[in-house]
């Protein structure tokens, strides 16, 4: 895998596409979900205004499968939406099973979807016993625990990529000063 990171670009998450994509892990834990992100592209930076869950992704634990059709129909929807904004990339969680914890890098499979051009969130939910504030760690990555269950905290590791060309997987920071007011979640 090309692991070095750029530090040409950037990936700003605005505080309702973090809270989307959070909440959408937390109620889908132990399969994926799947977000279209909405916003902006500015020089290096790619902006995250909005992430939106899509209900009719067919979840598996190593996957998610859009249905055609609906797709069409929410993509054909976001032609509407105000000037300025557009689908900049998506964003999926990888999740645990049994004693299994799925690390938030892209797969072969996650790459083949890959499009130039697009920046794509990988967010890792697991569970532990303590509470972590949230901060950026040394690979860039945003990390913190928010919630929790029978079994503890749901531990967060989201990472961002862009892809240069099709296929590739770029890891870039994350840059989200929201994140902070989550500590105390
Ligand atoms: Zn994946």
């Amino acid at each position: 895998m090309l692991w070095w990171r750029s530090t040409l670009k950037t990936l700003v998450i605005k505080e309702s596409a973090l809270l989307s994509v959070i909440l959408a892990a937390i109620e889908t834990f132990k399969n994926e979900c799947y977000l279209i992100l909405l916003g902006r592209k500015k020089g290096c930076k790619f902006i995250a205004e909005y992430a939106f869950p899509v209900q009719t992704a067919k979840r598996v634990l190593t996957g998610i499968d859009l249905i055609g059709r609906r797709e069409k129909a929410l993509l054909g929807a976001i032609k509407y939406l105000p000037k300025g904004f557009q689908i900049i990339g998506d964003c999926h969680s990888h999740t645990e099973r049994g004693e299994y914890k799925y690390l938030p890098e892209p797969t072969e499979e996650d790459k083949k979807g890959m499009k130039k051009g697009s920046v794509y969130i990988i967010a890792g939910i697991t569970t532990q016993k303590s509470a972590e504030s949230w901060r950026n760690n040394k690979e860039g990555a945003l990390a913190g625990t928010f919630g929790k269950n029978c079994k503890g905290r749901y531990c967060f590791e989201i990472r961002a990529f862009w892809s240069p060309e099709d296929c590739e997987a770029v890891p870039i920071d994350i840059f989200c000063p929201a994140a902070k007011r989550l500590s105390s979640a």
